[in-house]
């Protein structure tokens, strides 16, 4: 529980910003950041894809369609 944003300081007023820790602008531009960082564990990266791999391509021709 927060009393305070924890980004910018200014007061919470509604009780979801209060429990998170920031307003609804700050919390709006973290959040990407957090998600991104939770849809993408280690786990996930493909595995046929080393890091040789990927310097092999850019050797090979600059750049490679990472899709
Ligand atoms: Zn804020």
């Amino acid at each position: 529980m927060y009393s305070k944003c924890q980004k910018c300081g200014r007061k919470l007023t509604d009780p979801e910003s209060i429990e998170r820790g920031y307003g609804p602008e700050c919390w709006g531009s973290i959040l990407p950041h957090y998600s991104i960082e939770q849809e993408e564990p280690e786990e996930s990266i493909p595995g046929q894809m080393t890091i040789e791999d990927f310097l092999e391509g850019l050797k090979n021709g600059g750049e490679k369609d990472m899709s």
